[in-house]
């Protein structure tokens, strides 16, 4: 499958049936796998067999949905997560411990943003905060001889600031570390950040690969590219026995799958925050459509931040994929298909009329979610960044009056026309 094109993956991609097999992937509702003999299973439980033993570790349902993304990616190896915050977590505890540093961008989702500065603080592993423009000499010069990785949001989610894949990725990799990319809001059908040399990617499934709004969950893919093998002590995780595993060494046995099967077998093992095979279902059916979503929302998005830009009531608008947008240029070079569907804007009046206008909406919704086939709308000062300082709030890249619009695929006729009904009754 992984030699098709984007479009026939997202349709035919993980699940390919044998003759006689259901045409549609099934969902194994099973926590468990029977085995004839006690060494067929304990094979497993080695890992010297690949086989389904109990779903906190493995199930058929989400391997083939894993798989389908993988391809996507164009990487090596991929599971799910309970959640894109269980991606992030797991895609950066694989690979720092107590006594670890990693440097994220500041320009993240919030839940993120908590994550790996308070929450990881509180494991003994400390987190420098760069500003995603910040010059190539100082961002070496934030990496220290603790540092295990960079992360970074493709597209941030809600400041849409288009990553500098290039300056990432180079400084990273002078330095033995490798770069993390949440993909979340562009997908891989608009961009793929392996090919721009990033090493590992997350995504919170709950946003476009689903799609409908009807299932949280989270993916991680490894390019398979970074060789851990060659910085041992940086990575004792991946490089030294896993005691915990019979004294395994997960890059001597699994190469380019290590990251991945150290990820499964140790951090879901032990954190279990897997997803629900029920759930990876209506992944893949997200993921069927995906291609053909993608080009609506953005070809909306597009529209609508024309529409707002043209109008006297709007101060500002921000959307990468629309002309004069400080990330146009950035955004056509990474990922020139298009960048996503939300986008964000602020009134004349400021906080309290971008408060107002959003209650006076009727076709958009006010909900706490991005990348659905609905429009909706957010404060994300008065919503998902609630706990930010203003000061973090900006250095965020969130401005108090800003509105994130998570332009929909319904006509876009009808979203502009709400959009007028409200600006024109506030
Ligand atoms: C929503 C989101 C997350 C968190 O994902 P959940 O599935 O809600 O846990 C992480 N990163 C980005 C960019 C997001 O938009």
């Amino acid at each position: 499958m992984s030699d098709f094109k984007l479009e026939t993956i997202c349709v035919q991609g993980g699940w390919t049936p044998k003759t006689g097999e259901p045409r549609v992937l099934p969902i194994y509702q099973s926590t468990t796998f029977k085995y004839d003999t006690s060494d067929a299973m304990g094979a497993l439980f080695d890992l010297e067999a690949s086989g389904y033993f109990y779903t906190r570790l493995q199930n058929p349902t989400n391997d083939f949905v894993a798989k389908k993304i993988c391809d996507l990616e164009g990487g090596y190896a991929a599971m799910l997560t309970s959640s894109g915050q269980a991606a992030n977590f797991y895609a950066v505890f694989n690979i720092c411990e107590a006594g670890d540093h990693l440097i994220i961008s500041s320009a993240l989702y919030g839940g993120t943003f908590n994550l790996l500065t308070t929450t990881v603080s509180k494991m003994g592993i400390e987190t420098t905060v760069v500003d995603p423009e910040i010059s190539e000499e100082d961002l070496r010069a934030a990496i220290k001889p603790n540092t295990k990785c960079i992360l970074a949001e493709s597209i941030s989610n809600p400041s849409l600031a288009v990553l500098d894949f290039d300056k990432f990725v180079k400084v990273a990799h002078e330095a033995g570390i490798p770069v993390i990319v949440d993909n979340t809001f562009p997908t891989p059908v608009n961009c793929r950040p392996f090919e721009y040399g990033v090493d590992i990617i997350t995504h919170s499934t709950t946003k476009y690969m689903d799609g409908h709004a009807t299932a949280v969950g989270g993916c991680i893919v490894d390019s398979g590219n970074f060789d851990w093998s060659k910085y041992p002590d940086k990575f004792p995780g991946l490089c030294t026995p896993d005691e915990s595993y019979h004294g395994i060494t997960y890059t001597e046995k699994f190469g380019k799958a290590a990251y991945i099967t150290k990820a499964t077998s140790q951090l879901m093992r032990d954190l279990g925050s897997i997803q629900s095979p029920q759930n990876a279902f209506y992944v893949n059916l997200g993921l069927e459509t995906l291609h053909l979503r993608m080009e609506r929302h953005c070809s909306n998005a597009l529209a609508v931040a024309k529409w707002l830009k043209a109008n006297d009531k709007i101060a500002w608008v921000n959307y990468p994929g629309l002309e004069g947008d400080q990330y146009y240029e950035r955004a056509k070079k990474y990922m020139p298909k298009g960048t996503c569907g939300v986008l964000t804007f602020g009134l004349k009046g400021g906080r309290a009329a971008s408060v107002s206008f959003m209650d006076h909406l009727k076709l958009v919704a006010i909900v706490t979610h991005v990348a659905d086939t609905r429009s909706c709308v957010l404060h994300p000062a008065s919503h998902t960044h609630r706990q930010m300082t203003d000061e973090q709030l900006l250095e965020a890249g969130v401005q108090p009056d800003l509105i994130r619009f998570s332009v929909g695929i319904e006509n876009v006729d009808d979203i502009i026309a709400d959009l007028e009904q409200a600006l024109a009754s506030m």
